[in-house]
């Protein structure tokens, strides 16, 4: 439902093993996220904005240790959660898209059968349910004439329409929150403002909780309720995207923005 909180992160931290010990690349870190909210997270390059997407989908890398105090995720503890736990979450409740739409997209299968077979994985279903519930997220991605076009392979299709391919994938077991990770910053700019729009219009017809990781301070104040901003593993202010944007608490912040075209 609306306004309610639906994920809350307590003082998370993540480290990898170093030569001078541990190196924290997330630095106790801390926001919430109510339904039908978007939090943009920006920062430079290596800031761990990326890092934080993976630890709320249990992807971090092997060597990763992710310690702090909650992640509460609809009353459960990410934290704490064991891997048979994870498949009820990943993808169905929480999906990500990533930069490069074909992280998420198997090369050697059609747009049809990525997105069914997903679903059917996830959802007990007959092939001819997932068929049209695959044409319809396709349709809500914005993807064109879905039902002769899925037979596509993803090298067949733009860039754009892969990525249009992966937000359908990302919606295609109704999660509740996605975790967009620069998903437009490899596009056109028209093209960008495109899938902006789209993400912006899902949230609210849908009521979807939205992470949408940038560095362009631009699209936060486009597409953001909230703004994180992010420095050195640090998680240096956050606030109303307007707040933070008028009036930056953190000389970080401040550097960033004048720094924005
Ligand atoms: P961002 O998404 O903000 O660009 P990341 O979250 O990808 O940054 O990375 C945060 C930091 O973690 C970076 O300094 C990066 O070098 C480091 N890092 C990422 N993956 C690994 C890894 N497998 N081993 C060691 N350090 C890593
Ligand atoms: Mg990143």
């Amino acid at each position: 439902m609306s306004g309610e909180q639906v994920l809350s992160v307590e003082n998370v931290s993540v480290s990898f093993p170093g030569n001078d010990g541990p190196l924290c690349v997330v630095k106790q870190v801390s926001f919430g996220l109510n339904a039908g909210e978007c939090l943009v997270i920006a920062g430079e390059s290596g800031s761990g904005k990326s890092m934080i997407c993976r630890t709320l989908l249990g992807i971090v890398p092997d060597q990763a240790k992710v310690a702090g105090t909650r992640i509460d995720w609809l009353g459960r503890d990410l934290l704490t959660l064991e891997s048979k736990d994870w498949r009820a979450i990943r993808g169905a409740e929480i999906a990500m898209i990533f930069q490069d739409p074909t992280a998420a997209l198997n090369p050697l299968i059609t747009v049809e059968h990525q997105i069914s077979d997903t679903i059917r994985d996830h959802r007990r279903c007959t092939r001819s349910e997932a068929r049209a519930r695959t044409i319809e997220v396709l349709g809500m991605a914005g993807f064109p004439d879905a039902e002769h076009r899925m037979k596509s392979y993803p090298a067949e299709l733009s860039g754009g329409l892969r990525q249009r391919v992966a937000i359908a994938l990302a919606l295609s077991c109704s999660p509740k929150l996605i975790i967009a990770d620069e998903a437009t910053t490899n596009l056109d700019v028209s093209i960008q403002a495109q899938i902006v729009k789209l993400l912006k219009d899902l949230q609210r017809d849908l009521d979807l909780a939205l992470i949408f990781v940038t560095h362009d301070l631009g699209l936060a104040a486009e597409i953001g309720d909230k703004l994180m901003v992010m420095y050195a593993g640090h998680s240096v202010e956050t606030g109303k995207v307007r707040d933070v944007l008028d009036d930056p608490c953190h000389p970080y912040t401040r550097g960033l923005l004048r720094s924005a075209p």
